[in-house]
């Protein structure tokens, strides 16, 4: 066979914590992913136009980004050491996309290049297919980018985060610019961090504030193994809980 002995295998995992695969195959390997380290690169050029062979994953969906970067520097982040500052365009849609109704973006931050985000949902648009975005930034969220974002058909929920303090203003006028461009309150979903640097009613004020515009708190704690952080989470994230205890200390885990 043609492939029986390869030159050259590559092996990426997410998470430092995955064991490595128990095969590998005898010939040379190049490492890569956050799970082994944040500066190492794939030394191919332009491999984020390479399309994914889809069949090897049973994936339904394609996978991929238009940029790389984030312009912020979140101190429990690790994009910005992997991805540096700069947004930078590195494919196009018809480079990660074969036909497939759902797309999935991984894009670090790609509202913090409004231009690139306009241009990039006139893509997603034409090719009418649907979309699941990483969470965007919703400080970045003005007329302009919320009509861009009306535009593209959504799979899910829209992903935003309110994590700290400098969002604490950009929630409630992001809320209300995307309702503005057509984007109903209820179509958002918040990641509210915990457990990092923020305090308990800090917390429980974003959870309600983001209930209280409309839109869908997520949880997401810090520290998993931390009681408090794991009820608070089981209490806001099962929406029929959720809704049944609204005051969470009424709730009794
Ligand atoms: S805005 Fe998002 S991607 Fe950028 S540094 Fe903060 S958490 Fe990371």
């Amino acid at each position: 066979m043609l492939f029986d002995h390869p030159d050259l295998a590559y092996a990426s995992k997410v998470f430092d914590f995955t064991p490595d695969l128990a095969y590998v195959p005898d010939c040379e390997l190049m490492k890569g992913g956050s799970g082994y380290s944040l500066t190492r690169k794939v030394e191919l050029p332009d491999y984020e136009r390479i399309m994914p062979d889809y069949s090897l994953y049973g994936c339904e969906y394609a996978i991929g980004r238009f940029t790389r970067g984030c312009p912020n520097r979140c101190p429990w982040c690790i994009v910005p050491k992997m991805d540096g500052n700069e947004v930078r365009h590195v494919a196009d849609l018809n480079d990660f996309w074969s036909g497939q109704k759902v797309v999935r973006l991984l894009d670090d931050n790609i509202m913090a290049d409004p231009d690139e985000f306009i241009r990039d949902c006139e893509q997603l648009s034409k090719a009418g297919v649907h979309v699941i975005w990483e969470a965007l930034d919703i400080r970045l969220v003005t007329d302009n980018t919320a009509r861009a974002l009306a535009s593209v058909k959504q799979d899910k929920c829209i992903h935003f985060a309110w994590d700290s303090h400098s969002q604490d203003d950009a929630v409630p006028r992001g809320i209300e610019t995307l309702a503005r461009a057509g984007i109903k309150p209820y179509r958002l979903m918040f990641y509210v961090l915990v457990g990092f640097n923020t305090d308990r009613d800090y917390d429980l004020y974003r959870i309600y504030t983001i209930r209280d515009l409309g839109a869908n708190p997520f949880v997401m704690p810090f520290d998993k193994t931390d009681r408090y952080q794991k009820n608070l989470a089981r209490w806001c994230n099962n929406k029929i809980i959720f809704k049944s205890t609204s005051d969470f200390k009424d709730y009794r885990p």
